[in-house]
């Protein structure tokens, strides 16, 4: 379970989050999928980079079951929008650099640690791409190796920021499918900062969307919002419950957008209220 309990960040006098409470709890059968929305400079990096490890409290705390998070850690991982992967390491030699790092704590031994690097290769895509470097591969295939790279730790916790933003659209549907995909299969929690409404109802099951800055939650929306395993992004944008799902979402965004962030609830209520 990740908890954030009255969190408040501030960078000198910017207060990036304030007062911030939510719980985020596993199924047993798998991690939510929480998308997040919200006005620019409102602290959704700011959120991802504290449960990341890479930024503490100003008040308040973060916990993940129960431990107050006190840095990076394997259990999290980061996938950012920059593309991210070492330029001078092949495709597989960067899917197996944070193995070799944290070999002791993944126990697996050089024969392990390749055959999981090989399973990721295939399950983002990547076969016979693997001897290449990443100024060979397009942009998508960049980004397929920085998942691989992250889910190689096999994190509980995933957290992208804006991770498809700088892809075509034609690749960023198709690297929405994927992740859709993965989180299916392999069940991590993941948090998903995205600009995009139609994104954030395609990935997420749970919606944040985040007031103006400093931010908090202003809206924390699950009822509504369609499954999407196994069907790609413009078919499930064209079923009914979908445009439902959206239409919500929008008029959400849009009540925060003109700072109307009350109890009063988005068209036909079933949606609102504060995490
Ligand atoms: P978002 O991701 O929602 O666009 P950020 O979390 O990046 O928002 O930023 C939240 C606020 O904190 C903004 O006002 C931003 O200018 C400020 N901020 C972010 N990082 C820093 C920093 N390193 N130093 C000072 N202010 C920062």
């Amino acid at each position: 379970m990740v908890e954030c309990r009255n969190l408040s960040v501030r960078y000198g006098g910017v207060t990036a989050l304030s007062d911030l409470s939510f719980q985020v709890r596993r199924s047993p059968e798998r991690g939510q999928f929480i998308a997040i929305l919200g006005p620019s400079g409102c602290g959704k990096s700011t959120l991802l980079n504290v449960i990341a490890g890479l930024l503490g409290p100003t008040d308040g705390q973060i916990l993940v079951n129960g431990t107050p998070i006190e840095g990076p850690g394997r259990d999290r991982g980061m996938v950012f929008q920059q593309y991210s992967s070492f330029p001078h390491l092949t495709v597989l030699q960067n899917i197996l650099f944070g193995m070799q790092i944290n070999r002791d704590e993944i126990q697996l031994d050089r024969a392990g640690r390749h055959e999981r690097a090989m399973g990721l290769i295939q399950q983002v895509g990547l076969t016979g791409h693997e001897g290449k470097y990443p100024h060979q591969l397009s942009g998508g295939q960049q980004q397929r190796v920085a998942i691989a790279r992250t889910l190689a730790l096999e994190p509980g916790i995933i957290l992208m920021d804006e991770a498809f933003s700088a892809l075509d659209e034609p690749t960023r549907l198709e690297m929405q499918e994927l992740v859709v995909d993965l989180w299916y299969r392999i069940k991590p929690t993941i948090f998903c900062v995205t600009h995009s409404v139609t994104e954030a109802v395609y990935l997420g099951e749970r919606v944040w969307i985040f007031t103006r800055g400093p931010g908090q939650i202003a809206y924390d929306i699950t009822d509504c919002i369609p499954p999407s395993p196994g069907i790609s992004p413009m078919v499930a944008q064209e079923r009914a419950d979908f445009r439902n799902a959206a239409e919500i979402v929008t008029e959400a965004f849009r009540r925060v957008a003109n700072g109307k962030t009350s109890s009063t609830r988005p068209q036909n209520g079933r949606a609102g209220k504060k995490a």
